[in-house]
């Protein structure tokens, strides 16, 4: 098996827009295809042919380019069989578990709901790579729309258990401010402080702070960390269940 090649471009306002490339059998998926024009231009910059896109969820800013972009590549859209009628162009409905072959690697589905009811996550298994759309983000993760906490909470679980060493690919980039934030519920975590001063840099550097990784978001993301003593301390939660700590956490980032 070659090794995977990735192309990370920013997207929309504050979209990242994500290319998986086979070199071997020339085979590219893109994750989500927020605008047509930016992820054709990117393509055509790396000189890939598009195969397929990897729908994470249903909402506009990770879908609109979906029909401009099959008509003009003539590529396969997967996307999560829950939101089906939602996904313009859909050609490939995935649920949890399912395979999707992208040249000569597999993608696996996990049903990662909460931020919408249906939403799904790829994952490489074989290249150490997962593309989480918007249920977890670098120090953050995505607001409950179509779902309660208990339920993202259990998608998030999923995450968590991958491989320390996996690669995580986000569809919006918010470290900074997310790091502020987290500050606010776990101020003495050192390797938070530690990244919210490199996150700083990145910025001033207009480097993205993506792909992180699960093993830096178990130790720095307050969303992954309800079992932690100074975030159950600061919320008054002690003892309670992981996913009210969660859900009190969220809600806090919401007002935030
Ligand atoms: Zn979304």
């Amino acid at each position: 098996m070659a090794q995977l090649e990735i192309h990370q471009f920013p997207t929309r306002s504050d979209n990242y827009g994500v290319l998986i490339h086979d070199p071997e059998r020339g085979a590219t998926a893109a994750i989500d295809a927020p605008d047509a024009e930016e992820l054709l231009a990117a393509l055509h910059e790396k000189g890939w042919a598009l195969t397929h896109i990897l729908t994470t969820h249903h909402h506009h800013d990770h879908t609109a380019g979906n029909t401009i972009v099959k008509r003009m590549t003539g590529c396969t859209i997967v996307g999560p069989a829950r939101e089906a009628d939602s996904i313009p162009g859909i050609d490939v409905e995935v649920k949890e578990g399912d395979s999707v072959e992208i040249g000569s690697t597999t993608a696996r589905v996990i049903e990662t709901p909460g931020h919408t009811r249906g939403h799904v996550s790829y994952l490489f298994p074989e290249d150490g790579i997962v593309c989480v759309g918007d249920t977890l983000f670098s120090v953050g993760c995505g607001k409950l729309l179509e779902g309660d906490a208990k339920t993202m909470w259990r998608s998030l679980q999923k995450l968590m258990a991958l491989p320390a060493e996996t690669q995580l690919y986000c569809g919006h980039e918010y470290t900074r401010a997310n790091t502020k934030f987290a500050l606010t519920v776990e101020p003495d975590n050192a390797e938070l402080q530690a990244r919210a001063v490199e996150a700083e840099e990145l910025v001033k550097r207009r480097e993205p702070a993506l792909p992180t990784t699960i093993a830096r978001e178990l130790a720095t993301n307050p969303f992954l960390r309800p079992a932690s003593p100074e975030i159950q301390k600061r919320l008054g939660m002690e003892g309670r269940e992981l996913w009210e700590i969660f859900g009190e956490t969220r809600r806090r980032k919401d007002r935030f």
